[in-house]
């Protein structure tokens, strides 16, 4: 796995499309033709953190496989899938946008939101997180739900309820915030509402560690990982 930890700072949008910039240069250089492999090939964006810098909330060996088998397996059946067709040449948010909701296009829909969906939520977490969020986030919390202890539980109801795979966001909708959960791949994005925070309650993001106890993997994360000051810098995005 030690060609997947990186010490580098939360990854931005522009970090991300650079990436998928060099990503196809490489492929060019390589003898590549320029056309459906070229401008938006997507790439499995490198790690916040190493892979066991969450622990002993989320272990090295759930990160190995979540990271480098799940969240590479939705990239690469991603890239398959569009190869040669008109979303070759889109960005993630554009394909998203271009096959949420058509079921002759679920595959890729659902390839492409995990991608974005995993990509999120990486950065949703950090060493030492947890804690409270300060500032204009903590008073549209406290404004949304009434206080930073409804919100936390709101959260993690939406997480519990879930049922079966999906996520559980907390998210800006108008001028309120809002605590929801979506199944299988769907994301807040593709239902007008900005998304703050996420966190993946497929089995696999937790079965290694909680086998079925989700609301002690939620709690956890909650309590030690949770990463208020990414969900601020999306608020004031
Ligand atoms: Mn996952």
């Amino acid at each position: 796995m030690s060609e997947h930890t990186t010490s580098s700072p939360i990854l931005t949008r522009r970090d991300f499309l650079s990436a998928s910039a060099g990503a196809a240069i490489l492929f060019a250089v390589n003898g590549f033709p320029a056309g459906a492999l070229a401008a938006e090939i997507h790439s499995l964006p490198p790690l916040p953190y190493a892979d066991n810098a969450l622990e002993p909330v989320i272990s090295a060996k759930t990160m190995g496989f979540h990271y480098g088998k799940h969240h590479k397996a939705y990239v690469d059946n991603l890239n398959k899938l569009v190869a040669g067709t008109e979303l070759a040449d889109l960005s993630l948010d554009k394909i998203i946008a271009a096959t949420a909701g058509q079921p002759d296009k679920a595959a890729i829909f659902n390839n492409a939101a995990q991608v974005w969906n995993h990509t999120f939520y990486w950065q949703c977490l950090k060493p030492g997180g947890g804690g409270e969020p300060t500032g204009a986030l903590k008073q549209q919390i406290e404004a949304s739900f009434g206080s930073m202890d409804a919100c936390r539980e709101e959260l993690a109801a939406a997480a519990a309820t879930q049922f079966g795979s999906g996520w559980a966001w907390l998210v800006q909708d108008g001028d309120k915030l809002k605590a929801v959960k979506t199944g299988n791949a769907d994301l807040p994005l593709t239902m007008g509402m900005k998304p703050l925070l996420t966190i993946d309650v497929w089995e696999h993001a937790y079965y290694l560690d909680y086998q079925n106890r989700r609301a002690d993997y939620v709690n956890a994360v909650l309590d030690k990982l949770i990463n208020w000051d990414f969900a601020a810098a999306n608020l004031g995005a």
